[in-house]
């Protein structure tokens, strides 16, 4: 059966790298949403990628080969987060689709989708392995209402997280005038099922669906990087766009990366120097603020790879692993290390954010929180000692 693929990825609205990396290269297909905070996410996605692309080359694809090909990009990121202490704790997603005539068979880790659009209908062929989508499994929850769910982002599977990695496969027959669509959640999380299914339909051209689809991402705040590949099944107006010539035509189109001719995506670091924290209040609370706003990559991970500073009971400011709110009446931390900081020896101003919780990437971002803290109960105590001669 013909095919014909479009492919876009976007670093969104509000990251400033792409962590997502793709693989077009007929009849293997696959995105993967790394994360792990600084370059560590994209290192995670792309070594995927590279893994992939490297086994699944010449190779069988039946269900336990594709399997085995993602438990293959599980060992080379553990491998790589071992020798490296900056990469501790990345993980990705995997969404692989490997085409064989009629067939198409699926492999799949994390919450990266694959939906099926026949005869008008959408449904997602993949199940998110995350807390919503358990839930939602579970009947505890509605589609609509996971859509919506806060905490819709924490995973509870993903390569790089453990030595065994458990991997869901799928088989579906294809029929023509079908489309797969496989994305990450930059598209998924920001767009509704609904108009994901109105664009997918609406557009002949796969590559027009899958820019469209990353364009209505963006318009709904493009709060993550956007990743999408359509493919379409037994068009008659793709004779001449045989396997193959895919990959060139889906390559990423507003990237210069080289890595882009050899058909997969590999996310540019774009991340600004290393932040630097000053003796001034007002430089430790925009960092904070910063550091804060990094809380949605960093709550995907839940115990695994997450860190926050919070309070413990008796007031000390303490390193947890995992994160601060309860899921369904689940408590998801465990203490790291506590610091010598009281709550009560903070600003006023400063204390309900960190009794919340503050979200950081990793340990050294815990870490460098827990010294703007420290700094700050420090120009609190001066300040205090002033107020009292004064
Ligand atoms: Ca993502």
């Amino acid at each position: 059966m013909n095919i014909a693929v479009g492919t876009r990825t976007d670093v969104g609205r509000v990251r400033e790298a792409n962590e997502d990396s793709y693989l077009v290269e007929p009849p293997i297909f696959a995105v993967a949403d790394g994360m792990g905070g600084h370059i560590a996410g994209d290192i995670a996605s792309a070594t995927t990628v590279e893994v992939l692309q490297r086994e699944t080359t010449g190779a069988d694809h039946d269900p336990q080969s594709l399997a085995a090909a993602l438990r293959s990009a599980n060992g080379a990121i553990l491998a790589k987060a071992k020798d490296d202490p900056a990469l501790h704790g990345m993980g990705t997603t995997c969404t692989l689709i490997a085409l064989d005539g009629d067939v198409a068979q699926i492999a799949h880790v994390g919450d990266s989708r694959a939906y099926l659009l026949r005869d008008g209908n959408l449904s997602q062929v993949t199940e998110d392995h995350t807390l919503v989508g358990r839930m939602v499994a579970e009947g505890r929850l509605s589609e609509e209402e996971a859509e919506h769910h806060p905490q819709r982002s924490i995973i509870t599977r993903a390569l790089g997280a453990d030595d065994d990695v458990e991997v869901d496969t799928f088989t579906l027959d294809m029929a023509a005038g079908d489309r797969l669509l496989i994305c990450s959640d930059g598209l998924s999380s920001m767009v509704g099922k609904d108009e994901i299914r109105e664009i997918v339909t609406s557009f002949e051209d796969p590559q027009t669906a899958a820019d469209r689809l990353v364009d209505a991402a963006n318009e709904a705040g493009g709060e993550d990087n956007i990743t999408a590949i359509v493919i379409a099944f037994g068009s008659d107006d793709v004779s001449a766009a045989a396997p193959g010539r895919h990959l060139a035509d889906a390559g990423p189109r507003e990237d210069t990366d080289p890595a882009a001719d050899t058909g997969y995506h590999r996310a540019v670091e774009v991340m600004p120097a290393r932040r630097r924290w000053g003796r001034r209040v007002a430089v430790i609370v925009l960092g904070l603020l910063l550091l804060a706003g990094g809380a949605v990559a960093a709550t995907r991970y839940a115990l695994s790879n997450s860190w926050f500073v919070g309070v413990d009971r008796s007031g000390v400011v303490t390193i947890y692993k995992g994160i601060p709110d309860e899921v369904a009446g689940v408590s998801l931390k465990e203490p790291h290390r506590a610091s010598s900081i009281e709550i009560s020896s903070l600003p006023e101003f400063r204390r309900d954010e960190v009794e919340a919780g503050i979200m950081v990437d990793s340990l050294e971002q815990a870490e460098e929180t827990l010294d703007a803290l420290e700094q700050l109960a420090e120009d609190e105590d001066f300040r205090r000692n002033l107020g009292g001669k004064g």
